[in-house]
């Protein structure tokens, strides 16, 4: 009997393979008193499991091939990262001291408080970071309890092949698994902005997740097909669909490598219009990947990355440092740095919470450039910083999630006075430096043309236009089948930015996930987009779909997307408009 279980796609590709399922679930935790004389042996028995697990992710480091995406490396430099913080070394030790519990249940209630504050983050970057806080307690755990090398941690190469059915993966996990060449994974958890998926899309591994109890429903060995890229899962299928899914996912294989000679040409529509790609980036390790996907520029660097693991946010120094590294990594080619996008309760002043109050909704709260403008100090420096930097190429500056005029003026206002400091202090920038406000709430996009006046720039973030333009929280499970960048809604208010660009005569480029989907690319184009930035590795795709597309030959109704209420009607002209990608 055919089973297709549905879930959501969050990495492209076809896959057919036997079924692995992994049980290794969190392990049963439980508290018992240790006696006084053994307690220094239980801290101990802690520490040296914390080795332990740092010499795991070490090996697993040492294990990464050279060409492997930043990303993969910088996921396990997280976790060894947070293998060296007080908050899991110390702070359990001084449990096991005060209360004489078991280490495990010192750790787990350690992970319990962690994971608590990361509940209440408003970034869904940092929010994900749970999922980080976990697999590290997790690791610990299996060490404690002598499960010291997870199942398919055995590199046997019993995997190969294999589509991998879990709970959820680590980013660790994942690049293992990858090494051993698994075809698949399939979780029951996850957020489309995980670290694993993010990483599950830079291997290229086809991926789905949030399959609700899918350890119950597949069996293991069992035949299954994996689609990443709708989140179907098929088990049980007939000869005939295991045909079907072969030629597709071979004519996927040979769309990907027929990719490559894109690179060295230039991004431009059959009928000759220029289109500007640009990569996003969230560490400097990513120019080499951007560099090699032939990307123009960075339309997006995250700045949030160096916030993260540490108690103070970084000093002027090692700001300037880590921008004037990008900027030069790139070439002059132009960057567009971000400023800071933090959440609300992020503590990163000496662990004092920038805001003791509580957030019951702290995606609508404070965070992006309203904690920039609550916190001067802190955002003045990273001007500083950026401005500083400018004089080491070509860099704009972008504020994130403006929704008032007055939120604008405020930003530039400061960006003027750290001028005026440098300027007194004899330091070089760039005076000309662009400025410009990232579209990412409902009523920017409706007054994007009173913005317009008084940027160089407009950046379309769709993450959170759709979110907030839905009410739908981008990282919730439950309402993942809501987020759709189709919706009339989301394109109208994109469509409303681009006129209000071309009005006014500055660039409106998109930066969020839905600009390196090729699916929307050409209605993008459509619309009248003309600069697209990605994460690099949907960049060489969404250039051959530009270059492959004749704006004059688009369907005379294409735009008429913006007004269908129906989803279904709405992705039948979709397909029709990229099947004529391929038909022109
Ligand atoms: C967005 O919201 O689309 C965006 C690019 O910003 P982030 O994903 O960092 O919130
Ligand atoms: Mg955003």
């Amino acid at each position: 009997m055919t089973l297709e279980l549905q879930g959501l796609g969050v990495s492209r590709g076809i896959a057919i393979g036997r079924a692995h399922i992994l049980f290794h679930n969190q392990p049963d935790v439980r508290e018992y008193l240790i006696p006084a004389f053994a307690i220094e042996q239980e801290v101990e028995r802690l520490l040296d499991a914390i080795e332990q697990a740092r010499q795991q992710l070490k090996s697993i480091r040492n294990h990464i091939p050279a060409n492997a995406p930043a990303d993969v490396t910088s996921f396990i430099d997280t976790h060894l990262l947070m293998l060296s913080d007080s908050s899991l070394t110390k702070v359990p030790v001084e449990m096991i001291r005060e209360r004489r519990c078991n280490a495990e249940w010192a750790l787990q209630l350690q992970r319990d408080a962690l994971i608590n504050v990361f509940n209440e983050m408003d970034d869904p970057y940092l929010r994900t970071r749970r999922d980080d806080v976990d697999h590290v307690v997790n690791r610990i755990h299996r060490i404690l309890s002598d499960q010291e090398v997870a199942e398919h941690e055995i590199p046997d190469g019993r995997l190969k092949g294999h589509i991998i059915i879990a709970e959820d993966l680590t980013p660790a996990d994942t690049v293992l698994m990858q090494h051993q060449g698994i075809a698949a994974f399939v979780t029951e958890h996850g957020g489309a902005t995980s670290h694993t998926t993010i990483l599950a899309r830079s291997l290229g591994i086809p991926a789905i997740i949030g399959v609700e109890s899918v350890r119950r429903y597949v069996q293991d060995n069992e035949l299954l097909i994996v689609d990443g890229e709708t989140g179907t899962l098929i088990a049980g299928a007939d000869a005939l669909t295991i045909t079907a899914f072969e030629s597709r996912r071979l004519a996927f294989e040979q769309h990907i490598s027929s990719l490559s000679r894109y690179k060295s040409q230039p991004t431009k529509t059959r009928d000759g219009k220029a289109i500007t790609l640009l990569a996003n980036a969230e560490l400097p390790e990513d120019i080499t990947t951007i560099s090699n996907a032939g990307a123009q520029g960075i339309g997006l660097y995250r700045t949030e990355f160096l916030y993260m693991n540490r108690l103070s946010p970084p000093e002027e120094e090692e700001q300037l440092a880590a921008y004037r590294d990008v900027v030069e990594g790139m070439n002059n080619q132009p960057v567009t740095i971000r400023t800071f996008d933090l959440g609300a309760d992020k503590t990163v002043d000496g662990g004092r919470p920038l805001s003791q109050a509580v957030v019951t909704n702290p995606a609508l709260g404070l965070r992006a450039i309203r904690l920039c403008l609550s916190q001067p100090g802190m955002f003045r420096t990273q001007l500083r910083a950026i401005l500083r930097a400018s004089a080491f190429g070509k860099i704009k500056i972008m504020f994130p999630m403006i929704s008032t005029m007055n939120e604008l003026v405020q930003a530039r206002n400061l960006l003027e006075q750290c001028k005026l400091e440098l300027d007194n202090e004899g330091i070089a920038y760039d005076r000309s430096i662009e400025v410009g406000a990232m579209i990412e709430i409902p009523a920017s996009a409706v007054c994007a043309e009173m913005f317009a006046r008084h940027v160089d720039f407009l950046s379309i973030g769709t993450n959170d236009l759709i979110q907030y333009t839905l009410a739908i929280d981008r990282i919730d499970d439950h309402v993942n089948y809501l987020y759709d960048p189709l919706h009339p809604a989301v394109l109208r208010l994109i469509q409303m930015t681009l006129n209000a660009g071309k009005k006014h005569s500055i660039p409106v480029s998109m930066c969020g996930e839905m600009a390196g989907d090729p699916r929307y690319t050409r209605l993008l184009l459509a619309m009248g987009l003309e600069h697209f930035s990605m994460h690099p590795n949907a960049l060489l795709e969404v250039k051959q779909v530009i270059n492959e597309t004749d704006l004059s030959l688009l369907p005379a109704n294409t735009l008429e997307v913006l007004d269908i209420a129906d989803a279904v009607e709405t992705d039948l002209l979709i397909e029709q408009i990229n099947e004529a990608v391929h038909n022109n």
